[in-house]
Order: C-alpha cells, then sequence, then structure tokens
C-alpha cells in the first residue's frame, strides 16, 4: 500500500490537493447531476426507457470513475496542466449535454449545472480555455434542440425552448466576463505578489548589504565578527582584522567628483573581495572606511594579503581621472584569546591612526598586547 502511494505522488501535498479537488468535483458534480435527471425521469420527463436511463449513467460514472483513477494513478502529472481542472470542466459538461438530449421539459434545469461546473474553473484556468468551453455549450445546447425538434417535433414546445436556450446563451456570456474579470483581477494580485517578493528581497538584502559598494553593513559586520570571535576564542584559529580608511578621500571628490569618488569606493570594494576568500569578508564601515576579517589566518598572511590590496589599489586606473592614484592606510590587529571586541577594534583603529600618522599609504601591525595609555601617533 505504501509502495502504491508513493508511485502515485499522493505524499506530495500538491498531488494529494488535485486529487481530492478531482474526487469532490467528479462526485459531488456526478451525484447533483444524476439526482436532478433522477427526478426528472420520476416526474416522466426522461425520454428513453430505464434501460436508456441507466445506460447513459452507467457510461457518464464510469467516465467519472476513469478520469478519477487517472488522477488517483498520478497521470495527471504527464499533462501540461496537471491540476486536471480543464479536462474535468470539457468532460463534466459533455455529460450534461448528453443527458440534455433525453431530458425535454427539465432540459434547462440540466444544464443550468454547468453553471457550477465553469465555476471550479474560474479561479484556476485560462479566460480563453473557459470561453471555448462556454461556446461549446452554448453551441451543442442549440445544436441538441434542433435535432430533438426535427426528430421527436411532438416533445419539444420549440419557442420556449429556444428562449430558454437564449437565456442560457446570455447567462453564460455573463459568466465569461465576470469570470475575466477575475482573471484580471487575479493576474493583478499575482503582479502585486511578485513586486511585494522583489521589495522583501530588496529589504534583506539592504538590511546586512551597503548599497553603494555591495559588501557588508556596519550592523551585519559585527554580527559576523562576534561570531567569529567566539568561535576563534575557543583557540580553534587566529583571526585578523584590518581596518582600511582610503587616503585623502575628500580631495578625490573635491577634485574630481562625487560621481567619480563613489567609483573608486566600487573599485576597493571589488578589488579586496576579489582578495578574500572562504570565511573572510570585507565590510563598509562607513564613508570610505572599511572593515576586512580574515579568519584562520595568522598576521603573516593577513599582513601579505592586504598589502597586495593595497599595491593593487595604488596601481588601479580610472577612466574619467587618469591621473588619479589612490592609497589606502591599514591597520592591523591579530585575536588575543579573551580579548573583548570593542579592545580589538580599538587596537586595529590604532594601528591605523598610526598609518595614517606616519604618512598614509601603508600598512602598521597592532603591537599583540594592549597598549598601556593614550594613542601613539
Ligand atoms: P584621510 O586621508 O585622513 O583619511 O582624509 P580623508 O579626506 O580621506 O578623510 P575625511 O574623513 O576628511 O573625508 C572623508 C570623505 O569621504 C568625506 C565625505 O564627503 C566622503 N564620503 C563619505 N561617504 C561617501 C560616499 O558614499 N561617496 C563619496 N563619493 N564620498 C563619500
Ligand atoms: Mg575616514
Ligand atoms: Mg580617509
Amino acid at each position: 500500500m505504501q509502495g502504491w502511494f508513493f508511485n502515485t505522488g499522493l505524499q506530495d501535498s500538491e498531488q494529494a490537493r488535485i486529487v481530492r479537488r478531482v474526487l469532490f468535483a467528479l462526485v459531488a458534480g456526478g451525484l447533483a447531476h444524476t439526482l436532478v435527471c433522477w427526478i426528472a425521469a420520476q416526474l416522466g420527463f426522461f425520454r428513453g426507457s430505464n434501460a436508456v436511463f441507466f445506460g447513459l449513467f452507467l457510461a457518464i460514472w464510469s467516465g467519472h470513475v476513469a478520469l478519477i483513477l487517472f488522477t488517483l494513478a498520478g497521470l495527471n502529472r504527464r499533462l501540461r496542466d496537471p491540476a486536471m481542472t480543464m479536462p474535468v470542466i470539457w468532460w463534466s459538461t459533455t455529460a450534461l449535454l448528453v443527458s440534455a438530449f433525453y431530458i425535454d421539459q427539465a432540459r434547462l434545469c440540466v444544464m443550468l449545472l454547468f453553471f457550477a461546473i465553469l465555476q471550479t474553473g474560474v479561479f484556476r484556468s485560462r479566460r480563453r480555455d473557459l470561453v471555448f468551453v462556454g461556446i461549446y455549450c452554448v453551441l451543442v445546447y442549440l445544436a441538441i434542440l434542433l435535432l430533438v425538434s426535427r426528430w421527436y417535433p411532438e416533445a419539444v414546445d420549440r419557442q420556449a425552448e429556444l428562449i430558454q436556450w437564449g437565456t442560457f446563451a446570455v447567462m453564460t456570456l455573463a459568466v465569461a466576463m465576470l469570470a475575466s474579470e477575475i482573471g484580471t483581477i487575479r493576474n493583478t494580485l499575482a503582479r502585486r505578489n511578485r513586486e511585494l517578493g522583489e521589495i522583501v528581497e530588496r529589504i534583506q538584502r539592504l538590511a546586512v548589504r551597503d548599497e553603494l559598494t555591495g559588501l557588508y553593513n556596519r550592523r551585519y559586520a559585527m554580527e559576523r565578527l562576534a561570531k567569529i570571535r567566539e568561535m576563534a576564542g575557543r583557540g580553534a584559529f587566529g583571526v585578523v582584522i584590518a581596518y582600511a580608511d582610503l587616503d585623502h578621500f575628500k580631495q578625490i571628490n573635491d577634485t574630481y567628483g562625487h560621481a567619480l569618488g563613489d567609483e573608486v569606493l566600487r573599485r576597493f570594494a571589488e578589488r579586496a573581495s576579489a582578495l578574500l576568500s572562504g570565511r573572510d569578508f570585507c565590510a563598509r564601515f562607513g564613508g570610505e572606511e572599511f572593515l576586512l576579517v580574515l579568519a584562520k589566518t595568522d598576521m603573516e598572511r593577513a599582513r601579505s594579503v592586504l598589502e597586495q590590496l593595497r599595491g593593487e589599489l595604488a596601481q588601479e586606473q580610472f577612466e574619467h581621472a587618469p591621473a588619479l592614484r589612490v592609497t589606502v592606510s591599514q591597520g592591523l590587529a591579530e585575536y588575543i584569546e579573551g580579548e573583548p571586541l570593542e579592545a580589538w577594534l580599538a587596537r586595529a583603529d590604532e594601528a591605523l591612526y598610526r598609518a595614517k600618522g606616519q604618512g598614509r599609504n601603508r600598512t602598521v601591525v597592532a603591537p599583540r598586547r594592549p597598549l598601556e595609555g593614550g594613542p601613539v601617533g
């Protein structure tokens, strides 16, 4: 039994939903249809013997059962639209039309069930498909009237039947228009949903990223750094942080304009990101200040990476400012076990301060032990 369920894909919730929907539509719809026709037959409106009635409904229920088994077996998944909505609508409508051929005085009552069938597709089907099935139903209904009035002229009041058919056609048109309106609302909702999804994605991105450079923002970088520090705190690996501050950046802005300043920031971010790997990361702390975190590393490797970054930045060419050379000052500090996060950051800041003081465009390493007294200039 387990294997049987497994094969049909019933364990998949979407498939289970489809099976439930098909079952309900065909069993409940089929029962309503059978009941209306049976009452009509009891009232003597069914043109045909009991054998015809039973034969007809045996055929109709065979179709219902076949569709249910088809879905239960999971064969619907091979269809373009596995939801089975349109096949069920087409089949149920056909069953309705065939029975309407035999029922004279209550024909419109039976045909009204078409609207119950149609509503199952209003939220799920394409407008075009519903219009086609509507046209099919109205035209076949008319054909039935013409055939019946030709073959059994004594059984029908032609004029009354035509008026009923006209009313049915108008109602079908009205329902088609309603379905079309619902389709439009559905499309609008789908578009809004998509837009909302994009906005949420953007907000999520903005919560952790700096918009200009795409680097992590300060808040998120601090969260990550705190986690890395916790892991490193157990002596698992060494971590080096570096404060990087572009030199005379205000002057770059003043000379070449803010847009070029932005371009310089982006270029620095690109270079830094390209040099870092694995759990290392670079964050923009604000303005032209960055924090680089190099985990699972020692000072020697960290220093060489940052020197490479400084070297590459100095080589950087800018199309709209060929004469521009960008330099950066960097302060490095290796994590000392047990050191508070603030103290660690302060040591890196201190080293940066010294790099600036010593003439910029250089990388300074903070001493392993926290300095006594104030900053060294
Ligand atoms: P120093 O070498 O001492 O670091 O000098 P500096 O000019 O780089 O430092 P300062 O802090 O005086 O100037 C930083 C400038 O960065 C000032 C501010 O206008 C500019 N800035 C901050 N954020 C942005 C930005 O997003 N884009 C641009 N283009 N400029 C920015
Ligand atoms: Mg600065
Ligand atoms: Mg600066």
